[in-house]
């Protein structure tokens, strides 16, 4: 089967994302409504009723009629889907400003679950070399209720093929810590047993290793989980491939990452993608086990999806299986816990920010 793309979708999402219970109770005691109304408007919504499913309910007609002036603005539109052969479906939501940002389901291997991944920026200035995003620099921040209108449309696209949307990781466009407030405010949203319901210990928030905001994460004593990106074992490489790096030394993240993953009791993960001759041969696993030591910390290796010539001029290749097999048979043998993640949604723009360029590219 071909992937499918389906570029007629135009289905809108209400700016009630952009509420939480407390301001939207504001809101409508200013209309001079009862507050007490604004959680179970924000329940149906989060549920995925339509306008009309929420002004259904019983409420006051002035109220229905205000809640429906609401809802007929658009936080996020989607714009693009496209289905791959392996199922992993990326969205395009286009913005009220008309930027667009990309969000990804991912079925479980499971037949009644799928992963989310959503974005935190338009755009991003990380300029990670290997990333397809960074082509495009950082535009803007992301409200919590853009990330909301994100979960919400996973949410229903999952539902539409059976699954339920079990976990959700911060890792798509952007870096997550440099928009902290926002992603926290729809951390919370998502969590809250009375919106997203999705629980704190299926929200994973991903960093490319901001130090101070990695700190920031841990003194929220948020109950979720925390990714860190790697991506090579020593900080000459890694330089080369995040600049970020550069600012952080491998030594400080991991040292962050210790203190977090003290006070949750619960492994960090490690995101390590392996790259053809960069950072998978075995005298780099071998300085990877060295820096992970004794740390109960788990090793997500990821395939990488090629993204066309990188900013500096190189042009990375996913590692071979036989490279990527040894690279994780040295840090088993080392007792690490290392995962494969599998490459997903290979026929189509799988990358991170590829689908967003090219629709850019044909506006
Ligand atoms: S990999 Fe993530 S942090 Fe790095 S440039 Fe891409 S979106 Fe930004």
């Amino acid at each position: 089967m071909s992937a499918r793309r389906d570029s007629s979708s135009q289905e809108t999402f209400g700016a009630l994302a952009d509420f939480d219970v407390s301001t939207l109770a504001q809101r409508i005691e200013a209309w001079g409504c009862k507050p007490s109304h604004a959680a179970r408007v924000l329940r149906a919504f989060y549920d995925g009723a339509d306008p009309a499913g929420v002004s259904a309910q019983k409420l006051p007609q002035g109220l229905k009629d205000r809640l429906s002036q609401l809802m007929s603005e658009r936080a996020a539109t989607l714009t693009v889907r496209q289905v791959a052969d392996d199922g992993t479906t990326k969205l395009l939501l286009r913005l009220r400003d008309g930027r667009t940002v990309e969000s990804v389901l991912m079925p479980d291997y499971r037949a009644d679950r799928a992963a989310g991944c959503i974005s935190s920026q338009v755009g991003c200035a990380m300029g990670c070399d290997f990333c397809a995003t960074t082509k495009t620099g950082f535009e803007r921040n992301l409200t919590a209720g853009e990330m909301v209108e994100q979960f919400l449309a996973l949410r229903r696209e999952a539902q539409a093929v059976g699954r339920k949307l079990q976990t959700i990781v911060f890792m798509g466009m952007g870096e997550p810590l440099l928009n902290l407030d926002a992603v926290l405010a729809a951390v919370h949203r998502l969590a809250d047993n009375s919106l997203g319901a999705l629980g704190w210990r299926q929200i994973t928030v991903s960093t490319v290793g901001i130090v101070p905001g990695i700190d920031a994460l841990t003194a929220t004593g948020l109950n979720f989980n925390l990714a860190v990106s790697l991506h090579a074992p020593d900080d000459v490489t890694r330089g080369r491939l995040l600049p970020m790096g550069k600012r952080f030394p491998i030594a400080d993240i991991l040292a962050a990452a210790d203190r977090f993953q003290a006070s949750r009791g619960r492994p960090v993960t490690i995101q390590y993608c392996l790259l053809a001759g960069v950072n998978d041969s075995v005298e780099q696993a071998h300085q990877l086990a060295d820096l992970i030591g004794s740390r109960r910390m788990h090793i997500n290796l990821l395939r990488y999806n090629p993204t066309g010539l990188s900013l500096r001029g190189v042009e990375y290749a996913a590692s071979s299986d036989e490279s990527a097999g040894a690279f994780a048979d040295v840090l088993r043998s080392r007792k690490l816990v290392a995962l494969f993640r599998r490459a997903r949604g290979k026929d189509v723009d799988a990358a991170c920010g590829q689908l967003r360029r090219r629709e850019e590219a044909l506006r």
